[in-house]
């Protein structure tokens, strides 16, 4: 007998358990819509150039070695990464207000500010979006923080946003509740509030007295241009509120497998920020200790040289510009082949994914009887689709709908 035979089997990842479906499909036909991972035109992963050129100088660099880095990670990578989201010229970074630290992607990140929050902020209220990325759910209260609620946020009947219910509800929080916003391209919906609505979100946020904790996972990936997808973060930001900041480098840079992003603290005062960077250390510490040197020595060769930093954006914008055309083709075929409703949406919608605002039951008929994988919710990758395939998609669509 197993000392471990009372062990129920866990559930599938909501996500990842997608991909493990479809490899196990035998079909031809089949598509995998499931994770958020960008795929070319002809369905392959991709390595940017940058980060190939920033991998060989780095290779070829005779002063670089496997040495641990610090708790905190690469110093430069991390300024640089402040620099990314809060601007060259940001009076955060000017005055010292930030405390940066490499952690493992937008997950390892969020986790680590979670810690820090469940350990160092009184109030342990955190609102998460309804719907969010299934990962937060789960990250928060693992992190020690009980008092997990959601406010609204995607309005099914206008597959938009619910920019009243999410005020509302924002109101109706507990004083200096931490509030969870998707810096740009919220996952799943693909809807983010403009900017006129950011500034009523800020609004709120200052009358609540609420603590802005951004996740920012999809900078520059979104509209291709890095300024723009940082829009959010810069308005509350150069209002002076204090907030937690997590950056990915997995979808902009394409180093999802490398785990390198970043977690900030912004404070009042050069002092402050001392203080919670020694506190960061003390989560990071016995967490994971120190993290990895490979993806953020390439960031730092991407950021910090200026033609790479130049065709970095050129990339960036090749990627969100393949789908924003996936976007245009795919409506095109829903139209062709004559889906009943309206699908303006699909066009609508922003950065990696589309939630078609299909129901489980419909999702069921497009996996079963199309081989189409995607998650329950009826979220698309846009990525993972190819001009070749959005017919097949559309009349899978099309059939499960009707
Ligand atoms: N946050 C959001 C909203 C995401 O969509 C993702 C990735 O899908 C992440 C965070 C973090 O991803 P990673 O840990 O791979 O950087």
């Amino acid at each position: 007998q197993s000392v471990w035979q009372h062990i129920p089997q866990g559930p599938p990842d909501a996500i990842l358990g997608v991909s493990e479906a479809f490899k196990k499909d035998q079909s031809s036909q089949k598509i995998n819509l499931g994770v958020g991972a960008y795929r070319t035109e002809e369905g392959k992963p991709l390595v940017l150039n940058v980060v190939k050129k920033a991998e060989q100088k780095i290779v070829n660099d005779p002063s670089e070695n496997k040495e641990y880095l610090g708790i905190t990670g690469n110093p430069v990578f991390n300024e640089l990464s402040a620099k990314l989201a809060f601007g060259e010229n940001s009076s955060v970074i000017r005055e010292k207000r930030n405390a940066t630290v490499q952690a493992l992607s937008g997950t390892g990140s969020l986790r680590v500010g979670a810690e820090f929050l469940a350990q160092h902020y009184p109030v342990h209220t955190v609102l998460l979006p309804n719907p969010t990325w299934a990962n937060h759910n789960k990250i928060f209260p693992l992190a020690g923080i009980k008092d997990v609620r959601k406010y609204r946020y995607f309005k099914p009947s206008t597959k938009g946003l619910d920019y009243e219910g999410m005020i509302e509800d924002m109101q109706s929080a507990p004083e200096g509740s931490v509030v969870v916003l998707h810096a740009c391209a919220h996952n799943p919906t693909g809807v983010d509030p403009t900017l006129e609505q950011w500034r009523g979100i800020l609004k709120t946020v200052q009358q609540k007295h609420l603590l802005p904790f951004f996740d920012s996972a999809y900078q520059g990936f979104a509209s291709g241009d890095l300024e723009r997808d940082a829009a959010a973060i810069r308005l509350f930001a150069d209002a002076g509120l204090e907030l937690l900041l997590a950056q990915s480098y997995a979808k902009n840079m394409g180093l999802y497998g490398e785990r390198v992003g970043a977690m900030t603290v912004v404070t009042k005062s050069a002092d402050v920020t001392s203080r919670v960077e020694s506190q960061l250390k003390q989560v990071i510490r016995p967490m994971f200790s120190n993290p990895p040197r490979h993806g953020a020595a390439i960031v730092v060769e991407v950021l910090s040289d200026p033609r790479l930093y130049a065709e970095w954006r050129e990339e960036l914008k090749g990627m969100a510009g393949r789908i924003k055309s996936m976007r245009a083709q795919l409506l095109q075929a829903l139209k062709d082949v004559g889906a009943p409703g309206t699908w303006d949406h699909v066009v609508n919608q922003i950065g990696m994914f589309s939630f078609l605002g299909v129901t489980k039951e419909q999702v069921r008929v497009m996996t079963e009887k199309h081989h189409v994988y995607l998650t329950q919710d009826g979220r698309i990758s846009m990525a993972g689709l190819s001009a070749s395939k959005c017919r097949y998609l559309a009349e899978a669509i099309n059939d499960a709908v009707r």
